[in-house]
This record gives structure tokens, C-alpha cells and sequence, in this order.
């Protein structure tokens, strides 16, 4: 422990120990795998709100919707409420992991409840043939009604297909991954169905490969080979767990093979093949490219407003599930009892958010020890960092002649961003402790949403 480290604990051996815990977070050498991943996250979208062309993903986490920010622990895990959020399942890594752990949670449930009541969950896969040059929103344009068409629309033999399989509904997931031969867009859909013969899959996987692929067709995309199109089958209880939970964690920034490296700070090279979204914005943060820059904003362009999950009408009802929650929602605050840790004042916050790894830091700091440990813990490291922010202007987008913002390629291993803003010097100021904070669970905002969260949520939670 530094010298000066040491000076600006307090006395008491307890406050010396959390503060040791902070710097030891803080130098990263604490910090278990899921922080370094959160570290990633945060980095990640430090990068999108230099680059992204979506005003809610620039301010996500970045702005607070109050007066102040909340430092809150619930279950071991600290979170911060009180800051905007985007909602964005494609194109936020803090969201998107909110969103689909939420979604895997449901899915989960649908396989399991189906399950039991002696039903079978086949998986379906869909893909086309793409080629370089071609603009993903081409493809996408082209997967909706080409699923529409394989899961039982208009085309007569898929839906008879359906109904000789017992099927009683589906949901589809999308995939997207960009390589050497461009923009590869594909679908999976979970089907429930009801003991089907062998001969009846059989028939169904040739049913929706006809529709999907004279749909496609349609839409002046080359049809692609039965082997290649169309995949169906069966799924055994684990596997259908399994699956669903796997899908969906496949669309999160943690599972890319880049958000492990970050947070590690060695900057490796660029993947080779293809690469997901989240891969593309981890070597964008990484390396800052333009090419990736580029590939970043098109993803970010086509992929505004589509849906990354669908349910069949109906289905949910019959699995017992409550109305569907809008990605906004689930990534909206909630009333969870949780711990109050600190009271962040807008300025504060600035700072926090101008360190790279400022609010990763403290939320890890914010899990260490007890919550008196972590509350002595972070009011230190603000404390630590207030007085080292200078009275630079806060960061803020850069505008072109035009006044359109300009991305800011800087490395990724560059000095922290700009400092907070001037009036952030006080340390005194650094924390205020909520007197709800020690000790008893408290409730947080938003109790109306919550409240009509939980009414449309029914039995899912
Ligand atoms: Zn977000």
C-alpha cells in the first residue's frame, strides 16, 4: 500500500481494509473473471458513446435521469440506478446482456413447462447464402417475410406440415456475423411440438426449407441448398435447455471472444473470419479502425428497431408465461429490495465516468467485503478520484462543420478521457450516504413501473 494510500484511509483497521480492497480492484489484480467481463462491457461502450450514430446508445449510461446516481447491491452484485438507458438488444453490451438474460430466463421456462406436459421442442435453423458487397439490410429485409412464409404463412404444405406435427407455436431468434464474403444473417426458432412421428419432421423440415427458400427467391436472393437452408430437429430435454440458454448468451458482448482481452488491456490483433457484431465492436474499441468503424455503423443502422425475439401469438398464454416485456422495460430500473452503497451527485458521476474504467471499478469495489466494507471502500477510491480530476471541460461529442458528430479514433490504451467537470474537486463531496442505505434493504424508484411490470409479467417472476 502507497504511502499516500495510507494517509488517506481512515483509522480504523476495517477502513484500511476495504480501502486496500478498492486500490487492489482498481489495479485490476482482485477483479474475478465476470468483472473483467463487466470491465469489457463498460470499455465497449465508452467506444459507443464516442461512435454510435443512436442518440439513446451515446447517452446510455452515461447520463443521469435524476438528480443523483445509485451505487446499489442486491445479491453480491452492485448496479448502478438512476442513469439513462438505451434498451438497445443490438447494439448496447450493458443492455443487451440485461435483455437477453431476462429472455433466457423466459425461454428456459418454456422449454421446461412444455416438457413436462410430455410435449417435444424441435430446433429449426434457417440460413441464406450471402456474398460480399451485399447490404445487410438487404438480407434482413428479405428474412422476415421468408420466415413469415417457412413458419406457416400463406404456403399451405408448411402450415399442413405444422399441424400433422402437433405444432402449437414457435420463437425465433436472429443471428448476424460478418466475414470475408460479407454479412451472414440467419435464424433460429425453438418449435413446441406435440409427439411427432419421425416422418412428420421429416416432412415439416422439407415444408419450410420449399417455403423459406421460393420466398427468398422472391426477394431476388439466390436460393440456397436444402443442406445448407434448412436444419430441424429434434432436441432432448437438456439439449432444449441448454440451447435456450445458449442462444441467447451468443448475443451478448460477454460472449465475445474480444471482451475477455479487453478488460485484459493487451490489445490483440483482429479475429480473423467471421466475427459477430459484438466481436466487431471489441476490435473497435481495441483498435479503433475505420473499416471496423464502418461495419459498426451499418450493423447499428440495419439493425435499429428489428426484433431479436419472437414469439408465436398465443404461445406464451399457453405456457403459462405473462405478456411479452418490451427490451426498454426489462433494461428500465425495477423495485428490487437492494443496499444502498452510495449516493452519486451528477458531478460525481462525471468523474466516475471519465476514468476507462471508472464505473466498473467501483461497482466491483462496491461488491467487496461487507456493505460497510464497500460503502468505506468506494467513498474512498470517489474520494481519491475527485481530487485527481482536473478542471478540464467534461467530454462531450465532437461535431463535424456540419455539425454531425465525428467519432474520436483515440487509442484504446490512451491516458483516461477528459476529466470531470471543474466543480467536481471537492472530496468532501465525493459520497453521500443515504441514512435508508445502512443496513436495512431498501426500495428503489419507479415503484409505479415495477408495479405494472410485475402485473404484466404474471408468472415469470
Ligand atoms: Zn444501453
Amino acid at each position: 500500500m502507497s504511502e499516500k494510500t495510507q494517509r488517506s484511509g481512515a483509522n480504523s483497521p476495517r477502513a484500511a481494509g476495504a480501502w486496500e480492497v478498492a486500490n487492489r480492484v482498481v489495479s485490476g489484480e482482485a477483479l474475478g473473471r465476470s468483472q473483467r467481463r463487466r470491465r469489457g462491457q463498460w470499455e465497449a461502450l465508452r467506444t459507443l458513446w464516442d461512435c454510435s450514430t443512436l442518440d439513446r446508445v451515446r447517452a446510455c449510461r452515461r447520463t443521469p435521469r435524476g438528480p443523483a446516481v445509485a451505487l446499489e447491491r442486491r445479491a453480491g452484485r452492485a448496479r448502478f440506478t438512476g442513469l439513462t438507458t438505451c434498451g438497445s438488444v443490438w447494439a448496447c453490451p450493458c443492455c443487451s446482456a440485461r435483455i437477453n438474460a431476462e429472455r433466457a430466463d423466459e425461454l428456459r421456462q418454456a422449454v421446461e413447462s412444455w416438457h413436462a406436459r410430455g410435449g417435444t421442442v424441435a430446433l429449426l435453423t434457417l440460413t441464406m447464402r450471402h456474398r460480399r458487397g451485399v447490404a445487410l439490410a438487404t438480407y434482413w429485409d428479405a428474412l422476415s417475410p421468408a420466415l413469415a412464409a417457412s413458419l406457416g404463412g400463406r404456403y399451405s404444405r408448411a402450415r399442413k406440415a405444422k399441424e400433422a406435427a402437433g405444432a402449437e407455436g414457435h420463437v425465433v431468434a436472429r443471428e448476424c456475423t460478418h466475414g470475408a464474403n460479407g454479412w451472414h444473417l440467419h435464424a433460429h426458432a425453438l418449435i413446441f411440438l406435440n409427439s411427432p412421428t419421425p416422418d412428420a419432421i421429416d416432412e415439416l423440415g422439407a415444408a419450410m426449407y420449399a417455403a423459406w427458400a421460393a420466398r427468398l427467391k422472391r426477394q431476388g436472393l439466390s436460393t440456397p441448398s436444402l443442406r445448407h437452408g434448412v436444419d430441424l430437429r429434434v432436441l432432448n430435454l437438456s439439449a432444449a435447455r441448454e440451447h435456450a440458454a445458449r442462444y441467447l448468451a451468443k448475443g451478448t458482448f460477454e460472449a465475445t471472444r474480444a471482451a475477455g482481452e479487453l478488460a485484459g488491456g493487451d490489445g490483440k490483433a483482429a479475429r480473423s473470419g467471421n466475427r459477430t457484431p459484438w466481436d466487431v465492436l471489441a476490435d473497435l474499441t481495441a483498435k479503433r479502425t475505420p473499416q471496423d468503424l464502418a461495419i459498426w455503423r451499418e450493423w447499428e443502422s440495419a439493425s435499429r428497431s428489428r426484433r431479436a425475439l419472437t414469439w408465436s401469438v398465443g404461445l406464451r398464454k399457453r405456457l403459462g408465461l405473462g405478456d411479452e416485456l418490451a427490451d426498454e422495460e426489462i433494461t428500465d430500473d425495477d423495485d428490487e429490495p437492494s443496499e444502498l452503497i452510495a449516493s452519486l451527485a451528477p458531478e460525481i458521476w462525471r468523474v466516475v465516468r471519465a476514468r476507462r474504467h471508472g464505473p466498473s471499478d467501483l461497482l466491483s469495489a462496491a461488491e467487496r467485503g461487507s456493505p460497510d466494507e464497500a460503502r468505506q471502500g468506494c467513498a474512498q477510491l470517489l474520494k481519491r478520484w475527485a481530487s485527481r480530476a482536473g478542471p478540464q471541460p467534461r467530454a462531450g461529442p465532437r461535431r463535424g462543420p456540419a455539425g454531425k458528430e465525428e467519432p474520436r479514433l483515440r487509442p484504446r490504451n490512451a491516458p483516461d478521457g477528459p476529466s470531470a467537470s471543474s466543480h467536481a474537486g471537492s472530496g468532501s463531496r465525493a459520497v453521500r450516504h443515504d441514512a435508508q442505505g445502512s443496513g436495512a434493504p431498501r426500495r428503489s424508484r419507479d415503484s409505479a413501473n415495477a408495479a405494472s411490470r410485475r402485473q404484466t409479467n404474471g408468472a415469470t417472476r
